[in-house]
């Protein structure tokens, strides 16, 4: 037996629907009803904003301690003997891409660059 067939020997039966205005109670348990979902939201989104900014100070507090993980600031010493960076070829540090996974370290930038956007 299918479920169509299975629904064939189910007796009909009427539905009356009907409408009616809200009560002056019943709007106002709506309205506070409303009111508690907003400011569990509000409550939440604050929560969520002070997660967002603890993991960024965290990325750029990472980010910055690998970038000075090496000893060639100021240009010297030149070769950086740690990343190999030289002064005459135009070579940037490469502290955090060796501290960190260079993957890692990318996304953290990545990610740290479209906080900025987003402001
Ligand atoms: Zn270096």
């Amino acid at each position: 037996m299918t479920v169509h067939d299975a629904w064939e020997h189910v007796p009909s039966m009427p539905i009356t629907t009907s409408t009616r205005r809200a009560t002056n109670d019943e709007i106002a348990r709506e309205m506070d009803r409303r009111g508690e979902v907003i400011e569990r939201l509000e409550a939440r989104i604050e929560a969520l904003e002070a997660e967002v900014e603890r993991l960024r100070t965290l990325l750029r507090s990472a980010v910055s301690s690998a970038d000075r993980n090496c000893p060639c600031h100021e240009e010297t010493p030149n070769p950086c003997p740690k990343c190999g960076a030289s002064v005459e070829n135009l070579e940037a540090c490469r502290a955090g891409e060796l501290t960190l996974p260079v993957g890692v370290y990318y996304e953290i930038r990545v990610a740290l660059e479209a906080s900025h956007a987003d402001r």
